[in-house]
C-alpha cells in the first residue's frame, strides 16, 4: 500500500495520487461533501465519462467551461477536463487554486503544436493576426492574438478586417471548415485531434442504410469527408442544443463519444448512435479526458493535488488573447 507522503513525491511522475480508496465510500457523497466544506466548484467537461457529468456544478464545452471558470466565487476549481482545460481556468483565476484530477490528462491537438516550432511559424508570417483554437498550450496561446472555441471561432473570424491576414491554429480541419463558412483565406497550421479524424466515412455511409430516418451530427474538427455527410455541423454544446430542439428521433453523432450521455437525459425518446471510427477500436473515446476517474477526482478533492501551477509571466500573456475571445463573445451574446 502506498502511504500519501510516498504517491505526494511520485505525484508529478504518476499524475495523480496514488492512495487507495476505501472501496465502501460512497464517492458522489463524499465528492458532495467535499465541495461544501472547501468551497470548491467542479466543472467538467461533455466528453468526461457519465459518473463524473453527473456529480459536477456544471458540465459544458470550452467556451462554457471558461465562462464559469472567469465568473466563479469559489476558492477551488476542480477541472474535470484536460490540461489545457485546467490550465485556462487557472490563467482566468489565478488567486485561485486549481486542480486537475490527473495531470496527464493531455490532448493530441495541443501537443500537435508545439511552442519553439509555432514561435518559428508566427515569425515567418510577418503582418498576420493569430487566431488560436483554445485546445493549445498556455505557450501557444500567450503567442496568438486571440483565443477562440468552436462555438465561437466565426464570429471571432468575422470581427477581423477583411484585408487583415490571419493564422489559424491549430486544427487544420476546423480551420478548413472556418475557410468556408467565412470566406477568409487563412494560413493554416497542420494539427488535428486523434478522436475527430478517426470516424469513417464509409461505416456511417453504412450505418445510414440501417438507419435511414437518422440524422448525421458532426463536430467541426472532423474530416472534411466526414463533415459533407452531416445534416447538421456545430460545437459539442451546438450538437447537444440541436437534438433538444430538432424533431428527428434518431442521430449519428460525429465527437466523442461523452456528450452522449447529456443527448440521452435531455432527450430520452431518441435514439443517438455513435459515429464509428475507421478500425475496431474505441477511438471515438477520448484516451486523455478518460483518464479522469471517479476516484481520482475524489483523491484531488480530499487532498487538493495536483495543482495546476504557472509562472505569473505566461499567465499575464496567455491571459490577453483569452480575454479578447471572452469581451468579444460577451459582445455577440455567445
Ligand atoms: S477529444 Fe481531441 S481535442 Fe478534445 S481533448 Fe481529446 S484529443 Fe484533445
Amino acid at each position: 500500500m502506498t502511504t500519501l507522503s510516498e504517491a505526494k513525491k511520485d505525484l508529478r511522475k504518476n499524475g495523480y495520487l496514488t492512495v487507495d480508496v476505501d472501496p465502501t465510500l460512497d464517492l458522489f457523497t463524499e465528492i458532495n461533501r467535499l465541495k461544501k466544506e472547501k468551497n470548491a466548484i467542479l466543472l467538467a467537461h461533455y466528453y468526461q465519462e457519465p459518473d463524473i457529468q453527473d456529480v459536477a456544478d456544471f458540465i459544458g464545452d470550452s467556451l462554457g467551461l471558461s465562462q464559469q471558470a472567469a465568473k466563479t466565487k469559489a476558492d477551488i476549481i476542480v477541472f474535470a477536463g484536460v490540461h489545457f482545460m485546467a490550465e485556462t481556468a487557472k490563467i482566468l483565476c489565478p488567486d485561485k487554486k486549481v486542480l486537475l484530477p490527473d495531470l496527464h490528462a493531455g490532448c493530441s491537438l495541443a501537443d500537435s503544436a508545439p511552442t519553439e516550432p509555432f514561435r518559428k511559424f508566427r515569425e515567418a508570417h510577418p503582418g498576420h493576426i493569430v487566431i488560436s483554437y483554445i485546445n493549445c498550450s498556455a505557450e501557444v496561446k500567450a503567442l496568438s492574438d486571440i483565443i477562440c472555441t468552436s462555438s465561437n471561432a466565426q464570429k471571432i473570424i468575422e470581427t477581423i478586417p477583411e484585408d487583415q491576414p490571419i493564422i489559424f491554429a491549430p486544427d487544420k480541419n476546423l480551420g478548413a471548415y472556418l475557410i468556408k463558412k467565412t470566406g477568409r483565406n487563412m494560413v493554416l497550421w497542420n494539427g488535428s485531434c486523434q478522436v475527430h479524424e478517426i470516424f469513417s466515412a464509409e461505416k456511417i455511409t453504412k450505418l445510414k442504410v440501417r438507419h435511414p430516418q437518422a440524422k448525421v451530427i458532426a463536430h467541426p474538427e472532423c474530416e472534411e469527408v466526414v463533415l459533407k455527410m452531416a445534416d447538421f455541423i456545430g460545437s459539442t454544446s451546438a450538437l447537444l442544443k440541436y437534438t433538444m430542439k430538432d424533431e428527428a428521433k434518431e442521430y449519428i453523432v460525429a465527437t466523442e463519444t461523452g456528450i452522449l450521455h447529456q443527448m440521452e437525459i435531455n432527450s430520452p425518446e431518441k435514439t443517438f448512435i455513435p459515429a464509428p471510427p475507421n478500425n475496431a477500436c474505441a477511438c471515438n473515446n477520448c484516451p486523455h479526458m478518460k483518464l479522469n476517474t471517479l476516484e481520482k477526482l475524489y483523491l484531488c478533492m480530499e487532498y487538493e493535488e495536483p495543482e495546476i501551477l504557472m509562472d505569473e509571466q505566461l499567465i499575464m500573456a496567455a491571459r490577453k488573447p483569452i480575454d479578447r475571445m471572452l469581451e468579444i463573445s460577451a459582445r455577440f451574446g455567445l
